[in-house]
């Protein structure tokens, strides 16, 4: 009989922090783009004798994200060093939280399929990142490596799980509403690709019986993920690693491996290190962080919206369904983006119909982004505007359909859109030869209205608009056309 394995999956996530400057001196922490070694200074290069000072805004962070993820944050915090020798650790060691760490014991509800479930958060810390290292080939073939250290003590935040995990879907459900709670917390950019956000698995298998009794076997940890596709391939490819492992009568090293993106696979890098390999002590030279209740609880009271609460208020204050409200809380900017419209004109299905319809229309087809909505070329109080002008009919259907387009393509408003595209309401008095014509041309559709056949008014009405090449306000049409056919 075949062994049933079950898998045990933990995560551990390090992201870096928006803040202005480095976690522990006045660098600037933004150093995309900028030449290697230029944002550096005594302290992050671990001069001697060099005094570190805690970046407030970094704790202030750490305990925000410590108390969304429902974690509790103790009455102090203290940093250590954390030894080892690699070419991007300047200083020989790394500052970091061990035993005393910003947050501890929280939780993330996800969706499995099974329902909502906590996954457990162990603990919320915060540290410095490393410098970068770029290993290089010359001309004639030698080997040799160059580090850039604008990077080293960029403040970086790691979040730890409890091996609750039982399947790659759940370690990619935790892991992308993780994501989303930093960024609506507006204290990380969430971003992958370059390295913002780096992803950790640690993967075992357990037989039903070990799992019933909670006895954990050997995990093997592949480190350095930057994207939910392929810690998804690393969980499943590490299950099937050990289960086949198992059923030859062969054991699981611990150990830590990288993951092979060329041959789909991860590779063994090295033994696993235990904590007490890295000789931790606690930092002399920064005091100890004391936290009162009040200053917690006022970053508890002032800590941004998250994406789940964005969701639920709008289906309770704002009456949407599920669906439009999801749609609308996809990013931080696009909500506010969306709040700040109804701020100008609040009617809330107008504007929600106006930005979910025609407008993602043309930001999907432009490749454009929601992610920071300010650089779109439509603002909000356009949107406004035009929900606006729709809804009272100074703008016709097909004329809203026209507009908006030439919005995006201009940068203009709505005004200078119609202004531009020769856009008029055609009114209601000067309708009259229009009416004539169609009437005369539709005697059938006549006929059948005034024998008591309303439906086609529709119709009618239709030719009218198309005979004014949409100019009419369809409302006034019909009410026009009802006026003349005695209806
Ligand atoms: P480190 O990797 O730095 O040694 P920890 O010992 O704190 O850190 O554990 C790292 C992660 O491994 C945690 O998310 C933890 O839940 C997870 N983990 C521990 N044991 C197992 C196991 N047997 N199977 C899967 N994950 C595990
Ligand atoms: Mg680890
Ligand atoms: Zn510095």
């Amino acid at each position: 009989m075949s062994i049933e394995w079950k898998v045990v999956v933990g995560l551990e996530v390090h992201t870096q922090l928006l803040t202005q400057s480095k976690m522990f001196c006045a660098c600037p922490n933004d150093y995309a783009g900028a030449e290697p070694n230029t944002h550096v200074c005594p302290i992050c290069l671990g001069a001697p004798g060099m005094m570190p000072v805690v970046n407030a805004e970094a704790l202030r962070y750490g305990i925000m994200a410590a108390l969304a993820l429902n974690c509790h944050v103790p009455p102090f915090s203290w940093f250590e060093r954390k030894n080892y020798p690699y070419p991007d650790l300047v200083k020989g060691f790394q500052l970091t939280q061990y035993k005393y760490p910003i947050g501890a014991e929280g939780f993330i509800d996800i969706e499995t399929e099974a329902g909502t479930k906590p996954f457990r958060v162990n603990r919320v810390h915060l540290e410095e990142d490393t410098a970068k290292n770029s290993h290089l080939t010359s001309f004639s073939g030698e080997h040799y490596s160059l580090v850039d250290c604008n990077r080293a003590g960029v403040p970086l935040m790691e979040i730890v799980t409890e091996p609750d995990g039982r399947s790659a879907d759940e370690a990619v459900a935790y892991l992308r509403k993780l994501r989303d709670i930093l960024i609506f917390l507006g204290i990380a950019s969430g971003r992958m690709e370059d390295g913002a956000m780096r992803l950790e698995a640690n993967i075992s298998v357990r037989t039903a019986e070990e799992e019933a009794q909670g006895i954990l076997r050997k995990r093997c940890e592949v480190k350095n993920i930057n994207s939910f596709d392929v810690v998804r391939q690393a969980i499943e490819y590490e299950i099937k690693r050990h289960i086949r492992a198992y059923e030859r009568g062969e054991e699981v090293v611990q150990a830590t491996m990288g993951w092979d993106a060329e041959n789909g696979r991860t590779v063994f890098q090295r033994s696993k290190e235990e904590a007490h390999d890295y000789r931790y002590f606690p930092e002399p030279d920064l005091p100890p962080l004391r936290f009162t209740e009040a200053e917690v609880d006022a970053i508890r009271l002032t800590r941004p919206e998250l994406k789940h609460e964005i969701i639920v208020r709008y289906e309770s204050s704002l009456g949407l369904d599920r669906y439009r409200a999801e749609l609308l809380a996809q990013s931080r900017s696009f909500s506010a983006y969306f709040e700040a419209a109804l701020g100008l004109f609040a009617n809330v299905d107008r504007v929600a119909n106006v930005l979910l319809g025609d407008f993602l229309a043309q930001v999907n087809d432009r490749g454009l982004s929601l992610d920071d909505c300010a650089l779109l070329p439509v603002s909000a109080a356009d949107i406004a505007e035009l929900a606006r002008q729709w809804d009272s009919g100074d703008l016709t259907g097909p004329q809203f359909k026209q507009v908006l387009p030439y919005m995006f393509d201009k940068g203009v408003g709505v005004e200078p859109a119609k202004a531009d595209l020769g856009i008029r309401k055609a009114e209601a008095s000067t309708l009259g030869p229009v009416l004539d014509e169609v009437l005369a041309a539709n005697a059938d559709a006549v006929q059948k209205i005034q024998s008591g056949n309303t439906k086609v008014m529709g119709f009618l009405v239709g030719q009218v608009m198309k005979a004014t090449r949409g100019q009419a306000d369809p409302k006034d049409v019909e009410k026009l056309l009802c006026g003349r056919l005695g209806v």
